[in-house]
């Protein structure tokens, strides 16, 4: 069970995602925090909420920190990390348009499926050759590595922790590819990062606005 303290993503992370929105690649990584109560775990229901009109999908590959850190340099920051996992950095996209910031468009409970399996950071894994991979309804979205990353994990953790000390079981969601789609009522979505696993969601639209 991940019970991060927090959830700190990385905003526009590949060029050809922040193209496809009409965004400039950023100078520096853009962060913002997505809260701990929008965690859903494999199997459960991505939550569509009244107040939009247009909630995506973006895969991403989570990384899950082990060990606490504050100020740690880009060689110090694999020793760090727990494990790899996947994610789903949903999002209200007309909401992050119109707010202006973006907590209400990615802080929506049900807004962070993450999971299953966390694969441990042992000596053999390549962090720049993980691969994600979004689907919706069996249908490929989104396919990248992280070697297409504009800052590559390394970099965000030493930044990140240059910022707010991150602690063991904070997760920092790294950015997602282009092919970012409107997720409907009765979709199924799955995230997955080969040799990880496969985070895979139904989607059901909400009450309450
Ligand atoms: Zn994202």
């Amino acid at each position: 069970m991940l019970t991060p303290s927090k959830i700190v993503c990385v905003g526009r992370n590949y060029a050809a995602h922040a193209r496809e929105l009409g965004n400039v690649v950023p100078e520096r990584p853009l962060l913002f925090l997505k809260p701990p109560s929008s965690i859903i775990r494999d199997g459960e229901a991505i939550v569509l909420p009244a107040q939009s009109r247009r909630v995506e999908h973006e895969a991403e590959i989570a990384i899950v920190i082990g060990r606490r850190m504050r100020h740690v340099t880009e060689g110090q920051a694999r020793a760090s990390i727990e494990g790899i996992t996947c994610a789903n950095d949903v999002t209200a996209r007309d909401l992050q348009e119109s707010d202006g910031q973006w907590t209400r468009a990615k802080g929506f409970d049900t807004f962070c499926p993450i999971g299953p399996r966390i694969m441990p950071l042992d000596a053999s894994v390549d962090l720049a050759a993980l691969e994600v991979i979004g689907r919706v309804n069996g249908t490929e979205r989104q396919r990248a590595t992280a070697a297409a990353m504009t800052f590559p994990i390394p970099v965000l953790l030493a930044y990140i922790s240059g910022i707010m000390t991150l602690e063991p079981g904070d997760v920092v969601l790294t950015g997602t590819p282009d092919g970012v789609g409107v997720l409907a009522p009765g979709d199924t979505v799955e995230i997955e990062i080969p040799g990880v696993g496969i985070l895979r969601n139904p989607v059901r639209s909400g009450g309450q606005s």
